[in-house]
């Protein structure tokens, strides 16, 4: 299922090449470090909203059933659980982003440190041992154990990179 969702995500940037060939998606050139590290930022907080929403769909006990069961069977989360995704929430996430990336024109360098940051994120924040430092919470991190939670009860922390969303909209739990 891993192996799966790795092929689907190449799918995702061959569209997003594709995409990318007729124009409705620009690269930019030229920023400064300021703009790269701003866009990063922006990046990473629209795609945890967007994520945020498109989970808290997916827990919706319907689509549950068929599309997000399997990532729950990992009560016990490990390096792989990132991985463990219906094949329609891996588009999904992948279209999101290439949606994202369509309204305005991201340096390619911005969107390969957050890819990096994407993968390197959710790999952590399945590992079955805090990683993070006990003040990133007050920084508003989605840390593992704040995914962790998610797992042990799944009506809670939707978001991801950050717990912002969570605690904006009532369904955070520490
Ligand atoms: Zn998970
Ligand atoms: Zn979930």
């Amino acid at each position: 299922m891993s192996l799966f969702t790795l092929m689907l995500n190449i799918a995702v940037m061959l569209i997003g090449v594709y995409l990318w060939k007729l124009g409705w998606i620009t690269l930019s050139e030229g920023k400064t470090l300021w703009v790269l590290f701003i866009e990063i930022i922006a990046i990473i907080l629209v795609m945890d909203l967007l994520m945020y929403i498109f989970h808290y769909l997916v827990h919706h006990p319907f689509i549950y059933k068929v599309l997000h069961r399997k990532h729950h069977e990992h009560v016990s989360t490990n390096y792989l659980s990132l991985f463990v995704l219906h094949p329609l929430e891996t588009l999904g996430f992948g279209l999101m982003m290439l949606f994202v990336f369509m309204w305005y024109d991201f340096s390619i360098f911005s969107i390969t440190i957050y890819l990096f940051v994407n993968l390197i994120w959710g790999t952590i924040g399945h590992l079955n041992r805090e990683f993070f430092p006990k003040w990133s919470e007050k920084l508003f991190l989605g840390t593992t154990k704040f995914h962790n939670q998610h797992h042990l009860n799944e009506q809670r922390n939707f978001g991801f990179y950050t717990s912002i969303w969570d605690r904006l909209f009532s369904t955070y739990k520490v």
